[in-house]
């Protein structure tokens, strides 16, 4: 089937039929209250091609908290400053564990596995802080350049819950600092970490807003190359081994393409050279994704043939 002939409108029609006797199985995250305050049975879907056509259904243009997704856009405007190492400081292997867990720092010496579990994250916050005067307005700055959506902004209320409640991702700052991986002082990581977790976005925005991935770096939205052609296929291949944390074999297993999670709910897919897609549904599976969006990911790809595989 070629990808002009799919009807995308009339298979995510099909999908928000078919996922609904998902809902009530997961979970809202409860770890940040405010999270947990969401509707369970919120559910939207959007698809981008690269050549400009836009379907979406149900909640695709309502506003959620960003989460982990943001992890996505910090790596990628790291990798666009040109005189900066970050692989000696964080690595590209899946963790096999929680994306919030301790343990594999302890021995690995301070240095994270991946840069989309928690603790590789902040080191990558930590490095755009050191370059920056305002950091975090620099990290909003460039998702709404890539959205093309100036509205997206930090939830304050997000912002608050996620600092009052933000114990091991302190301890994860603490610990790395310990060994030297973490160089901004340790409470202005974190409160630019949790401002970039609570930035607000829809799923008609994370699609526009990942195209450089799927157009060998370039976006449509920001007019300009935002990667190079290589360092889009190099996150590509990051977020395919990383970027559904401990379920990310499965996931790659059931829907077949690279993709980044957030404890909002949200999950944000790349076909290279094809579309993006975005899904969200605020109940979580027990690794922390949502349950009801990794089934509508699995049945995108089944229905329409495509995957990278
Ligand atoms: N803000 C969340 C945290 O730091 C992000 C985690 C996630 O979305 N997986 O724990």
């Amino acid at each position: 089937m070629s990808n002009e002939s799919i009807d995308y409108q009339g298979i995510l029609e099909e999908i928000l039929e078919e996922v609904q006797p998902f809902f009530g199985k997961g979970k809202n995250a409860d770890y940040i209250p405010v999270l947990a305050e969401v509707p369970g049975d919120k559910f939207g879907m959007a698809v981008r091609t690269i050549d400009g056509r836009e379907f979406s259904i149900g909640d695709a243009k309502e506003s959620f908290s960003i989460q982990s997704i943001s992890k996505l856009f910090t790596l990628m405007q790291v990798l666009g400053f040109s005189d900066c190492d970050i692989w000696s400081r964080v690595g590209r292997e899946p963790s096999g564990t929680a994306f919030n867990s301790l343990v594999q720092l302890e021995y690995e010496k301070g240095i994270p596995r991946n840069p989309f579990i928690n603790a590789g994250a902040l080191v990558i916050t930590d490095i755009i802080n050191s370059r920056s005067a305002d950091a975090s307005r620099r990290i909003d700055d460039y998702y709404r350049l890539l959205s093309g959506n100036p509205q997206n902004r930090v939830d304050e209320v997000v912002a608050t819950s996620e600092r009052n409640h933000g114990f091991r991702n302190a301890a994860l700052a603490n610990l790395m600092c310990s060994f030297g991986n973490i160089h901004s002082p340790i409470p202005e990581v974190l409160e630019v970490y949790f401002r970039q977790c609570a930035l607000t976005t829809s799923c008609i925005d994370l699609a526009r807003a990942v195209l450089p991935l799927a157009c060998a770096g370039y976006s449509s939205f920001a007019g300009q190359q935002i990667l190079s052609a290589r360092e889009a296929k190099r996150i590509n291949a990051l977020l395919l081994t990383c970027g559904l944390y401990d379920a990310v074999g499965s996931f790659a297993y059931r829907v077949g393409l690279p993709a980044k999670s957030g404890v909002g709910g949200g999950i944000v897919a790349v076909l290279p050279q094809h579309l993006t897609v975005a899904v969200w549904s605020p109940e979580l599976d027990r690794y922390g994704n949502s349950l009801v969006g990794a089934q509508a990911l699995e049945l995108f790809t089944t229905k329409t043939g495509l995957s990278i595989f």
